[in-house]
């Protein structure tokens, strides 16, 4: 409840700094692979209140904060090769939300604080100032939204069962961010997704052997809405 709380309050935020994209055809593409995703019963979406936005910025991004507001970067659509790589970003940040990375982050950092925070009445402000007071605040650098490698080997895995039981073929997401690896070395700049999720290497290895581990399908992957293009275009 308290992540659910903390991420409301922050996407008020992140929706007062940032611009969300309006437009239909953009809005609901990202929403629908969201609410696909979100239903698989790993997302745990009685549990968390997603939500799937788009903000106008070029680079490629996308960030979940806790307990489920998830912002995409246009930057990042424009980058996919395919719906499936959008879905894998998406399914990776839900899993983030849903292994409770952020908070426990946040909450290793300032051990002694947090609880007695919590514990006492809110005061003005609500969580994300109290948090704010703790030098714990939004952006990039957020302790909240920075991983470690082993939390992005779990958030990919986790991102995997999820994909795979919606129905998006898993490696388009560990291909995506092998990808952006290779394209972030050309250009000698790091792309800022990697600055908040390190990568932990051999992601597509990875990927393969825990679909190994999981019930086949009936059919093939079939989750793709067929609207990237026009989507791009937009
Ligand atoms: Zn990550």
């Amino acid at each position: 409840e308290q992540d659910v709380q903390l991420g409301k309050e922050s996407a008020a935020e992140v929706e007062k700094q940032m611009q969300i994209v309006k437009n239909s055809q953009i809005a609901s593409f990202i929403d629908g692979i969201g609410r696909k995703l979100a239903a698989a019963p790993e997302a745990e979406a009685q549990t968390y209140a997603y939500s799937f936005k788009v903000v106008n910025e070029k680079s490629i991004n996308a960030f979940a904060l806790p307990g489920g507001p998830t912002f995409t970067h246009t930057g990042l659509i424009a980058a996919a090769d395919n719906e499936g790589q959008i879905a894998g970003v998406l399914a990776h940040e839900i899993s983030h939300v849903v292994l409770r990375h952020g908070t426990s982050n946040v909450s290793k950092a300032n051990l002694l604080q947090i609880p007695a925070m919590l514990g006492g009445a809110l005061g003005g402000g609500g969580m994300l100032g109290q948090l704010a007071q703790l030098g714990v605040g939004l952006g990039a650098n957020s302790l909240m939204m920075r991983f470690s490698r082993g939390a992005e080997t779990d958030a990919d895995l986790l991102g995997t069962r999820i994909l795979h039981r919606v129905g998006y073929n898993p490696i388009e997401m560990a291909r995506f961010f092998e990808k952006l690896e290779a394209e972030s070395g050309k250009q000698g700049k790091l792309s800022e997704f990697f600055a908040s999720h390190p990568n932990p290497g051999n992601r597509v290895k990875k990927v393969q052997t825990e679909i190994l581990l999981l019930p086949k399908r009936s059919g093939a992957y079939d989750a793709d809405s067929g609207r990237i293009a026009q989507v791009k275009q937009a």
